[in-house]
């Protein structure tokens, strides 16, 4: 069993150092992402983004013991495909949604953060989808307070999201986070209040809904990487990584650029 590793005030501001370089990835993004562009293009500039701010993308060949390391530097999830899609030749149309999930290694520390964004004019249902999913979020960081447990961030996200008739996948889960981007605990979208490991200062974890539109059961395309809905509906993917410190949550990462770029989209 590996030990959870909690970090001091000054890894914590390399852990931040390293995430704000994330959002700054996904803002650069934002700003292009519209229908016609293909979610390759989208890649090539967060590589370049990436490299140009002396960071390496930990995503790009990253193992799978299922098949091949994944071949980009960002996951492009695009309407029923939850995580880990491929990015491709294929252009972005009006009505989609792409889920852009980052991740960085910067002096020694990682980001991982994710955005779904809008292409183009998205339907109401899909929006409300994507609200509730970000909502979520941050009811689930709201409960990551000293001496609260890992179930209760699980439980807030959970319930939230079932209140509003989406799924919850469980298959994958947020992570604790420092040297390397997937550390112990596991932080899961679903839980019981109460129940898991106690959460400490210098607790650092990235926390990251994934919410299907009907059902949560999901399928794994041939590809090996992309894992879709099973029965094909859109889904949503938002994650920041968080510090817990002086009691409690602290957002390394952060949506505040992206959402300007955005503005009042849903
Ligand atoms: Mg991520
Ligand atoms: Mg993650």
């Amino acid at each position: 069993m590996s030990q959870i590793y909690l970090k001091t005030e000054d890894e914590i501001e390399l852990l931040r150092a390293a995430n704000l370089l994330v959002s700054a990835t996904l803002t650069e993004i934002a700003k292009i992402v519209k229908p016609g562009v293909t979610t390759r293009e989208l890649d090539t500039l967060a590589e370049q983004f990436i490299r140009d701010h002396g960071a390496i993308p930990t995503f790009k060949g990253f193992p799978n013991p299922m098949g091949g390391p994944f071949p980009a530097s960002i996951c492009t999830s695009v309407n029923d495909v939850v995580v880990h899609g491929v990015p491709s030749d294929t252009p972005l149309q009006d009505g989609d949604i792409v889920s852009v999930d980052c991740g960085t290694l910067l002096d020694g520390f990682c980001g991982d953060s994710c955005y779904t964004f809008c292409v183009g004019e998205v339907s109401d249902d899909v929006k409300q989808l994507l609200r509730t999913t970000k909502e979520s979020l941050y009811e689930g960081i709201k409960a990551a307070t000293v001496g609260a447990r890992i179930g209760d961030i699980g439980s807030a996200v959970q319930t939230h999201c079932e209140r509003a008739g989406y799924g919850v996948v469980r298959e994958f889960v947020g992570h604790g986070i420092g040297h390397e981007m997937h550390e112990e605990p596991m932080v899961p979208n679903y839980g019981k209040r109460g129940n898991g490991k106690q959460i400490k200062n210098g607790l650092c974890i990235a926390i990251e809904p994934m919410i299907t539109m009907g059902s949560a059961e999901i399928a794994l395309l041939e590809d090996r990487w992309s894992v879709v809905t099973r029965d094909r509906l859109p889904a949503a993917h938002f994650e920041h990584t968080i510090a817990i410190h002086h009691g409690k949550a602290d957002i390394l990462s952060s949506f505040s650029a992206i959402e300007q770029v955005e503005g009042k989209l849903y």
